[in-house]
C-alpha cells in the first residue's frame, strides 16, 4: 500500500491518525489486513436531532458516535459540542481513543461523539433539551457493557447527568454506569475533573526528569484554558511551575514574570473563556512561539504545523489536547530534539480516571480521592515509561512510540477473535 498522506499538503487529523496507525501495525509486524480493519470505525452513526429552542422554532442538529473497535471491550470516549465538529474528526477521535485506553491498558475499545452545535449561544434549558435528544437517537448502540460516553470540548459534569438520566429513563432502571464524568453525588468518581490535568503533570513531570530538568521554576506555556487546560494551569502552579501563557478561544495573555493563575481561574467563564476581560493582549499564534521550557496545547487540534513547528522554542511539548502537532511538525520538531509527549499518552488521565469511575459504578463501591489518585499515577507512569522506551529501542519519534503501544492491545484481541 502507498503513502497515504499526499506529497506537499499538510495531512487532515483523520488522515495523518490512519497513516501513523499503519505505520505502527507495520513496525509491529501485522499485515495489511489488519490496518484495513483498523483505519476507520467498525461502527458509525450520524444523527438529526430536532430541538425546541427558547424562542419556540425547532432547529434541527447533527451528531455522530463512532465506535472504533470493540474487540478488547465496550467502546469509550467523550461527546464533544463544537461548531466545527465533522464526520472525519469524530472518527480521528475514536481511533485516538483506542490508541490511549491500549496504552494505559484499561479494558476498552476507542468510541466519541459530537454534536454541531454553539453551546456558547444556547441557554441551559436548549443544552438540556439537545443532551436529552442526542441520547434518545443513539441509545440503542450504547451502554454500560456497549460503550460508554464521557465529557470532551464544551461538555462538563451537568451535560453527563442529563444523559445518564436520560438513559436511565429509556431502560426504566438507573444506570450510573452508562456515562462517566457525572457529578459525585450521581455515581461520579474522585479526581474525574483533575483527571486530564493530571494525567498531563505526571506527563510533564517525567519529561522534565528526562530533560534533567525540575518543575519547580519551569516558565509554562498553556494553551486553551477549559477543563484541561485550567486545571492544569492550577496543578502546575502549585507545584512551583512559573505559567506564563496561557489563552482561550479569542486571544492569549503572557507575562514572562507569571500570571495570576488564581484570579484568572476565578474570572473565567464555564467555556474557559477569560482574556475578554483584558486589554493586553496577543493572538494564539504569538503565545505558541513565545520562549518557554514547557508548552502544553490544551485547546484543539491542528496548532502546531510545518508553518510554525520552526518558531516554537520550547524544549519539551506535552499535548493534553487532542491532535495538537501536525505530523509533519512533530518531525521538524522532533528533529530538533524536542521532546514530544503525544497526545494520546499525555490526555489519558482522563479515560483512566473514566475508568476508574466506570468500576466504581458497576462495583457500587467508591475509592477515596488518594486512592484514585495513586491508581492514575501507577497507570500513567508506567504508560510513560512503555512509550519512552519503544521509542528509544525502536529508535522512532514517541508518537510513532506511542500508537505502537497504544494500537498493540487491539490488534491482538482481533486476531484472537478471529476477525483477522
Ligand atoms: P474545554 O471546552 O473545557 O476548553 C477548551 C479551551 O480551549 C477553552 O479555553 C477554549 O476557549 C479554548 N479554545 C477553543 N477553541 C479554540 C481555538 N480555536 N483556539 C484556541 N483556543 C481555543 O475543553 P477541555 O475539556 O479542556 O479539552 C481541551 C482539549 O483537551 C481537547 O482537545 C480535548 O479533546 C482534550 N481532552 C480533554 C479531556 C477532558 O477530560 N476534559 C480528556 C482528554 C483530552
Amino acid at each position: 500500500m502507498g503513502a497515504v498522506v499526499e506529497k506537499g499538503k499538510e495531512s487532515s487529523v483523520l488522515v495523518s491518525t490512519q497513516h501513523v496507525v499503519q505505520q505502527a501495525l507495520r513496525k509491529l509486524g501485522y499485515k495489511e489486513e489488519m490496518y484495513e480493519l483498523l483505519k476507520e470505525p467498525v461502527r458509525m452513526l450520524t444523527v438529526r436531532i430536532p430541538v425546541r429552542m427558547d424562542n419556540g422554532d425547532i432547529k434541527v442538529f447533527t451528531g455522530y458516535r463512532a465506535q472504533h473497535n470493540d474487540a478488547v471491550g465496550p467502546t469509550k470516549g467523550g461527546i464533544r459540542f463544537h461548531p466545527e465538529v465533522t464526520e472525519d474528526e469524530v472518527k480521528a477521535l475514536s481511533m485516538w481513543m483506542t490508541l490511549k485506553c491500549g496504552i494505559v491498558n484499561v479494558p476498552y475499545g476507542g468510541g466519541k461523539g459530537g454534536i454541531v452545535c454553539d453551546p456558547r449561544q444556547m441557554s441551559f434549558p436548549e443544552l438540556e433539551r439537545l443532551s436529552r435528544g442526542y441520547v434518545r437517537a443513539i441509545s440503542q448502540l450504547v451502554g454500560p457493557t456497549k460503550d460508554i460516553p464521557a465529557p470532551d470540548v464544551f461538555t462538563n459534569s451537568q451535560i453527563m447527568a442529563w444523559m445518564m438520566d436520560e438513559y436511565s429513563r429509556i431502560r426504566e432502571f438507573d444506570s450510573p454506569g452508562f456515562i462517566t464524568g457525572k457529578p459525585l453525588v450521581l455515581g461520579g468518581s474522585h479526581g474525574r475533573e483533575m483527571a486530564t490535568a493530571m494525567g498531563v503533570t505526571i506527563c510533564i513531570e517525567e519529561a522534565a526528569k528526562k530533560k534533567q530538568m525540575g518543575l519547580a521554576g519551569a516558565n509554562v506555556i498553556i494553551q486553551g484554558f477549559g477543563n484541561a487546560g485550567g486545571y492544569l494551569a492550577k496543578i502546575l502552579k502549585e507545584r512551583g511551575a512559573n505559567i506564563i501563557g496561557i489563552s482561550d478561544a479569542y486571544a492569549a495573555l503572557f507575562d514572562e514574570n507569571g500570571l495570576d493563575i488564581d484570579y484568572l481561574l476565578e474570572k473565567r467563564d464555564s467555556f474557559g473563556t477569560v482574556t475578554n476581560l483584558f486589554k493586553q493582549t496577543i493572538t494564539n499564534k504569538e503565545l505558541l512561539q513565545r520562549p518557554c521550557d514547557i508548552l502544553v496545547p490544551a485547546a484543539i487540534a491542528n496548532q502546531i504545523t510545518r508553518e510554525n513547528a520552526h518558531d516554537i522554542q520550547a524544549k519539551i511539548i506535552v499535548e493534553a489536547a487532542n491532535g495538537p502537532t501536525t505530523m509533519e511538525a512533530t518531525k521538524i520538531l522532533s528533529e530538533r530534539g524536542v521532546l514530544i509527549v503525544p497526545d494520546v499518552l499525555a490526555s489519558s488521565g482522563g479515560v483512566t480516571v473514566s475508568y476508574f469511575e466506570w468500576v466504581q459504578n458497576n462495583l457500587g463501591y467508591y475509592w477515596s480521592e488518594e486512592e484514585v489518585a495513586e491508581k492514575l499515577r501507577n497507570k500513567v507512569v508506567h504508560a510513560f515509561n512503555n512509550v519512552i522506551q519503544t521509542a528509544e529501542s525502536h529508535k522512532i519519534d514517541t508518537r510513532l512510540a506511542a500508537y505502537m503501544v497504544g494500537v498493540r492491545k487491539t490488534a491482538e484481541a482481533s486476531r484472537f477473535r478471529g476477525w483477522i
